[in-house]
This record gives structure tokens, sequence and C-alpha cells, in this order.
């Protein structure tokens, strides 16, 4: 009861980067996605509203500090470095990283070898597991492409300008099914996505975690899971 006379008719502005399909996306104008049914069914359940603000993903966290965002949802990893500067939910997804190539292509798990051009999403995990893992290595020799969105590094990729992009697993899965690419490894992971508030914002995370527990509980998380993963 407390929690929710907190929240009640509160507006909050959510950002996200809604390149990153099944979890956001545009279409036909409006956002989509298993995040934005997740958000938009906890402010249902605990009585707020939400507005929703798409920018690029290495722009959130600092919109979220300044003041500019309440929230963020984003697919976003729970990582040690974004806990130092803002707070996150409890997890409400696992995924791993994947390796994606141009489907007609030969390559294999290999091309993270030597003299390849690897892109990645600015400011993902996808650029920091390169970066410590393969760059910092010099096991690639190749150019590292960093791309403010995957809409970006896809259209090279499929024009030949890269030769392979490492993102998270579902949205990799998801590519893989809609355009000319395909996976060709994963990168076991095991990250966590969560919700991220201003640091030191309780109540309103608390509210978050409290719509995720009901959400579970009423199975309409269930209901959420069904749509965008059979
Ligand atoms: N899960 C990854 C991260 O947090 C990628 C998220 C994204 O690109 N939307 O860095």
């Amino acid at each position: 009861v407390a929690l929710a006379a907190f929240a009640f008719g509160k507006t909050y502005v959510v950002g996200t980067s809604a390149d990153f399909p099944p979890f956001e996306y545009v279409e036909n104008g409006e956002f989509k996605g298993f995040d934005m049914d997740l958000i938009r069914a906890i402010a249902d359940e605990m009585g707020f509203n939400i507005k929703i603000v798409d920018m690029s993903f290495d722009s959130l966290i600092a919109a979220l500090v300044s003041g500019n965002l309440d929230i963020v949802i984003a697919g976003m990893t729970i990582t040690a470095e974004r806990e130092a500067v803002v707070d996150f939910s409890k997890p409400y997804w696992t995924a791993d990283q994947s390796i994606i190539v141009k489907e007609d292509s030969d390559y294999t798990v290999t091309v993270l070898f030597g003299k390849h051009d690897i892109g990645v999403q600015t400011g993902t995990t996808g650029d920091l597991w390169v970066e410590e893992n393969l760059v910092k290595t010099k096991i690639l020799t190749g150019k590292f492409k960093r791309y403010d969105t995957f809409v970006l590094a896809l259209t090279d990729l499929i024009n030949g300008n890269v030769d392979a992009i490492v993102l998270d697993s579902p949205v990799a899965e998801r590519f893989a099914e809609t355009r000319p690419v395909k996976i060709v490894g994963i990168i076991v992971t095991g990250e966590e996505y969560g919700i991220a508030v201003r640091e030191g914002n309780k109540e309103l995370l608390n509210l978050i975690n409290e719509g995720i527990q009901r959400l579970k509980e009423n199975g309409k998380l269930g209901e959420i899971v069904e749509k965008y993963f059979k």
C-alpha cells in the first residue's frame, strides 16, 4: 500500500535504445518488445505512468545520472562498472555473447583471431569483452570497429565492411532469423539484465522490484515471455 501511494499518478521518463529486438524496437512508429511490455506492465501494476525516450545505448547511463531519465530498460547487463553509478533491479533475463557473420560467408569462430575486422556497439558488454580479450591481448590484429547502433553494425556486416559482430545472444538469434546473417559461436558470459534507476532512488527501485515480483506471481511476466520467445 505504501509503495502504491508513493507512485500513484506519477510519470517517469524511461530511456531505451530501440534497436535491440526482441527487447526493444520500433514498429509502425511504436516502441515494441519484451522490455517495452515489461516496463508498461510494471507501471500498470504499480500505478504510475511512463514516457519512453529513445537514445543511443552509450548515452543511457549518463542521461539517467544527470536526471534526464528516471528509468533505463535496454537489455542492459548488470555490471560492476555500471553498479558503481546507478542502481539495478533484480535480474529479469540472462544472456551470453554471440558471434555473427554474413550468412553466405565461410567464417567460423576463428574469425575472432588474426587479421579480421570485428564490430560491436559502443559501450556494450560485447565491446568490453572484445577489448579485454582480443584487442588488449593482440589476438585480434584487424580493425576493431565501434558503432553507435546495431543497425549500423549490421549494415556494415551485410555490405562486407566488417567480418563479424559480437552481440548479446538473444538479439543475435533474432537478427539471424530476420537478416542475412548467421551465428558461428557463443561466448558464455552468463550476464544478467536489470532495470536501472538513479543511485539511491530506493522508492522507485522497490516499486520496480515489487512490480516484477507481482508480474511473476500473476502470470503476466510469463505471457510477455511467450509473446517474444516462443
Ligand atoms: N547487454 C548488453 C549491455 O548491457 C547490450 C545491451 C544493448 O545493446 N542494448 O551492454
